[in-house]
């Protein structure tokens, strides 16, 4: 005899497969162990011919939600079927509910979330679906999803593209998953594959090796070069600053240009104050001398602003001239930053905590005072 039924849970207990018994004259599945049943069924149809293989529903589009049910519409099935003249595999194929699709419930999925997110987060969620998801589970019915097609997802994107898109990937597509699972569409408990994205090997400069590098980049980048490693602000903010900007001894970084040398505000839209850095107080100055207060503080060749991307170039090159290979201009001048400050704050918390118990120094405080961390 044709078919099966069968059913794409697990117990909920156990995740061990249901196991068919006999309990009065019904057969169920049922969790030997647990008790516990599937809530969903379907029909195996393979040996029917049908379109496809596994049917949800019966005639009237109600979903099978006891064995019988399903083994009631399998049994008219194999009835039908008996009847070689008038039996028509079409008549069997579920009608297409188009509900469980995946462009369907991405739908719903993302009308559902849309107002929580950012733009920048939505855009990235529209290149999950488009280049990814789309062409392969373009017409999937999502109540198939089983964790093998995530563990296939993530391998086959990991052929292509680095980890931290893996990443992406897979959390955007397990929170739609997630979703579905939340509107009771999917019954089956997935795990999200582990993705490790390597921490980068930042190349962080002391204040020297970025002296050797801005020595070595040419004579009219010095200066910005100077400034971007002094303040660490963002080398798009650095480009952006302007005379007015420089007001009772600090600079104000509070707006940011593209390579086309467009502007807009700052990445966070806040202001960041600074104080003009010791040693540049002069060429500052010099800079500032009879010049329009809406002009760039430091120009060009053509008396123009400077562009992140030329900079970045000009860092690049110069790094290499330096014996300094690899070092790229945000992570030599702003991540460098970052690290050094936290560097002395750190020695400078370590100071203050040893005077606090009377130690001479952080050394005994540290050695044997207080556990070592991770
Ligand atoms: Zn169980």
């Amino acid at each position: 005899m044709s078919g099966f039924v069968r059913t794409n849970e697990k117990c909920p207990v156990c995740r061990q497969s249901f196991k068919e018994e006999l309990q009065g004259r019904l057969v169920v599945l049922i969790c030997p162990e647990h008790r516990t049943m599937p809530r969903r069924y379907y029909v195996d149809t393979s040996g029917f011919g049908l379109k496809k293989r596994k049917r949800y529903s019966g005639k009237d589009g109600v979903p099978f939600a006891s064995r019988e049910a399903a083994s009631q519409f399998l049994d008219s099935m194999r009835a039908a079927k008996g009847n070689r003249a008038t039996w028509d595999p079409k008549e069997w194929d579920e009608a297409d509910i188009k509900e469980f699709r995946f462009a369907a419930e991405w739908a719903k999925w993302v009308e559902s979330k849309e107002s929580d997110w950012s733009p920048g987060y939505l855009r990235q969620v529209e290149w999950v679906r488009s280049r990814i998801l789309a062409p392969r589970w373009e017409s999937f019915d999502m109540r198939d999803i089983r964790n093998a097609h995530l563990i296939d997802l993530k391998t086959d994107v990991a052929k292509r593209y680095a980890p931290s898109v893996v990443k992406l990937v897979i959390g955007v597509t397990c929170s739609f998953l997630s979703g579905l699972r939340m509107r009771g569409d999917i019954k089956e408990t997935l795990t999200r594959p582990t993705v490790k994205v390597p921490s980068r090997d930042l190349f962080i400069l002391d204040a020297d090796q970025q002296a050797a590098i801005i020595a070595q980049a040419n004579e009219r980048y010095r200066k910005i070069l100077t400034l971007a490693a002094r303040c660490g602000v963002r080398p798009c903010e650095v480009c952006a600053v302007r005379i007015m900007d420089v007001v009772g001894g600090y600079i104000h970084f509070q707006r940011s240009m593209d390579d086309y040398g467009n502007l807009s505000d700052t990445k966070t839209g806040t202001v960041n104050r600074k104080p003009i850095p010791a040693d540049m107080a002069r060429d500052i100055a010099v800079a500032m001398r009879f010049r329009r207060p809406d002009a760039p503080l430091f120009v060009n060749r053509w008396g123009k602003s400077f562009r992140p991307g030329v900079l970045s170039r000009a860092w690049k090159k110069a790094a290499i001239a330096a014996g300094l290979k690899g070092s790229t201009l945000n992570v030599g001048t702003r991540h460098s930053f970052a690290t050094r400050t936290w560097r002395e704050e750190e020695a400078g918390a370590r100071k203050r905590t040893a005077d606090a118990v009377g130690h001479a120094g952080p050394r005994t405080t540290f050695g044997n005072y207080i556990p070592r961390e991770g």
